[in-house]
């Protein structure tokens, strides 16, 4: 009787172990799940660069691109950035117009 309660005594608390064990593993593999899901879910701020745009200033509001670019166009084999999509929507109602007078870049 009394080796049995011991036995019993033993595997219990080995099963405790096993699951404290098995629970800080999961946590382990959680964090790093999250770190490395961090960048792919986050937003770009940035995601258009000066480099991939042919001109200087925004031509609808004349902002530098330099502040920011929200959206971009391609025009007659220019692309051209604008700092939001209002300022492109502009630039496309009188397109002919608005790219003869666009400040290209040096
Ligand atoms: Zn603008």
């Amino acid at each position: 009787m009394t080796k049995v309660k011991i036995a019993t005594t033993i595997l219990f608390a080995s099963i405790i172990f096993i699951a404290c064990s098995s629970g800080e593993q999961k946590e382990n593999v959680v964090e790093k799940k999250d770190t490395s899901a961090l960048p792919a879910s986050k937003p770009d701020p940035m995601k258009f660069t000066i480099a991939m745009v042919d001109n200087a200033k925004d031509p609808t509001c004349g902002m530098p691109v330099a502040a920011g670019i929200e959206d971009t166009l391609h025009y007659n084999n220019k692309a051209i950035g604008f700092c939001s999509k209002e300022c492109k929507d502009d630039f496309v109602k009188n397109a002919a117009k608005a790219f003869a007078a666009v400040e290209w870049k040096k």
